[in-house]
């Protein structure tokens, strides 16, 4: 055991690189400045809401509004000019991602951490859950449902952080989940598309990463008030280094990773503050390497098997609040796309998507080995966090189909180097959602024909009926072009895109 700690500490004391975060400065300065966060809420108390109109144009150009901006929509309390933002968020949403909605599901790996966030039912100290890392046998197996039965195109895989679950791991487990191909009715399932949520990496380290073909590479800051980040983040733990982790994304750009996650976990300070950082962190990445964030998260902090901080936090977000920061998310990085998780109800879900939302779990679990063994999911004791909707794949897709979205399992933008800049530059100008478009309609006609229920196909096809016929009207002459590959599909081809 003695041993075993060494080895641990042994590991810790090499992972902290400070010329790798200090770097990235500017003279000698880490980008969130705290006093101008907080001075742009205080100035923008009692906003102008004349201005409000004239920002709300700036964001339906899709253009990131500036930290003065985004406070003063954060500071918006009328009920005629909120119900405005949320209309336009709306428009904004539709304007760049139209009515398209990708789906995923997490993937957890391990539950071994060395860190002792107080909000997470992971942490060191929690001597209640069960630790487990996935053997690649493990890991075969939970892709096997997660692609054969439930018909997952996108994972996002979780790692503690832990040498048992070190880079070369990730490595390893991201290859296998590649090579899975799960039987189906008509043929098989893949994942094509692994993102991945993990503590902050080195350059050396990341390079690693990127060579096992990852899709987007997500850290959330957490708390970007870095008072309250030390209070959360135990000392002696390497999560309490707060420049470390807030200069994540910044090495992962250099090691080349051009699509990155950015995120807060709201519930732990002042949530206008925070979508104030996130909005900072945005334009900061887009300043120094031409490109924002490829999505942006915004959980809310969650119960938790034996984790008391969860109940006792005095920043918890109302309903509300979640919509109207959903919304100011939204118009302030108009190109982002954003995640709204199964941390979430049903119902909230349900009204947070409209205001701009445009990725979503579904048949979520979250126990590690949970979709191989049900039973891992019901004991509490192998979960981070407990979930607020449980409803399967087959059901979010249909209710979303009868509301007028489509499910896209495209993967196609990284697999033919659509990412990060080239992305980003297309979705501005409309080009990347005409591809988007048909290759939303090819993907859905896969999984309708593989996964869907009866009453579920009757919905999806509906939608796809209607955006065939669009794309008809709006793009003549590569209809044909769709059809016959719509018609391949039909007869069991797959994994065909634009
Ligand atoms: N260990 C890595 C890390 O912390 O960066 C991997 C990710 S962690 C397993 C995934 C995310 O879950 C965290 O970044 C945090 O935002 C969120 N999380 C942790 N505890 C939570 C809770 N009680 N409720 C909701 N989300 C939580
Ligand atoms: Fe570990 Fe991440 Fe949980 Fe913190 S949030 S205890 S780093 S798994």
């Amino acid at each position: 055991m003695l041993e075993q700690n060494l080895e641990v500490n042994k590991w810790m004391n090499n992972k902290i690189r400070v010329d790798q975060i200090e770097k990235y400065f500017d003279q000698g300065k880490c980008f969130i400045d705290q006093q101008s966060i907080a001075d742009a809420l205080g100035e923008t108390r009692n906003p102008d809401l004349g201005k409000v109109e004239d920002i709300l144009q700036k964001s339906l150009a899709i253009k990131t509004l500036t930290l003065k901006e985004t406070a003063i929509l954060l500071n918006v309390t009328d009920e005629d000019t909120l119900q405005r933002m949320k209309e336009v968020a709306s428009q904004v949403k539709r304007k760049v991602y139209d009515n398209r909605i990708v789906t995923f599901a997490p993937l957890y790996m391990s539950n071994l951490c060395v860190n002792n966030c107080l909000y997470c039912g992971f942490r060191r100290d929690n001597s209640d859950v069960q630790r487990r890392v996935l053997s690649l046998d493990e890991v075969k197996k939970e892709v096997e449902v997660l692609a054969g039965q439930i018909g997952h195109k996108r994972l996002i895989v979780v790692y503690g952080e832990h040498p048992q679950s070190d880079v070369e791991y990730m490595s390893s487990t991201i290859k296998e989940i590649y090579k899975v191909r799960a039987k189906t009715k008509k043929g098989y399932g893949q994942i094509r598309r692994v993102n991945v949520n993990a503590a902050p990496l080195s350059i050396e380290d990341l390079k690693i990463l990127q060579k096992s073909g990852i899709g987007t590479y997500q850290v959330f800051q957490e708390t970007y008030h870095s008072k309250t980040y030390q209070t959360v983040h135990p000392k002696g733990t390497l999560k309490s280094d707060y420049l470390w982790r807030l200069y994540s994304m910044h090495r992962a750009f250099e090691a080349g990773i051009d699509d990155v996650g950015i995120g807060v976990l709201f519930g732990l300070y002042d949530w206008r503050f925070e979508v104030l950082s996130l909005v900072s962190h945005s334009r900061e990445l887009e300043s120094k390497f031409g490109v924002g964030p490829h999505t942006i998260s915004f959980p809310r902090l969650e119960p938790a098997a034996s984790t008391p901080f969860t109940q006792e936090s005095n920043y918890k977000v109302s309903d509300q609040d979640f919509k109207k920061l959903i919304t100011v998310i939204r118009l302030a990085v108009p190109h982002a796309g954003m995640i709204i998780t199964a941390r979430e109800n049903a119902q909230i879900r349900r009204e947070a998507i409209p205001l701009g939302c445009t990725q979503t779990d579904a048949s979520t679990r979250i126990g590690i080995g949970a979709y191989s063994d049900r039973y891992a999911d019901q004991e509490g004791q192998r979960q981070q966090f407990y979930l607020g909707d449980t409803r399967s794949l087959d059901e979010v897709i249909r209710e979303l189909a009868n509301s007028g979205y489509i499910t896209s399992f495209c993967t196609a933008g990284y697999r033919c180097g659509r990412t990060g800049k080239c992305i980003m530059e297309l979705l501005k100008n409309g080009e990347e959602g005409k591809l988007c478009k048909l290759n939303a309609v090819l993907t859905f006609r896969e999984w309708l024909d593989d996964f869907a229920s009866d009453e579920t196909k009757t919905a999806g096809e509906a939608i796809i009926n209607k955006e065939l016929a669009e794309i008809k009207l709006s793009m003549p002459k590569i209809y044909p072009k769709v059809i016959e590959h719509y018609r391949s599909i039909e007869q069991g081809k797959r994994d065909i895109y634009f």
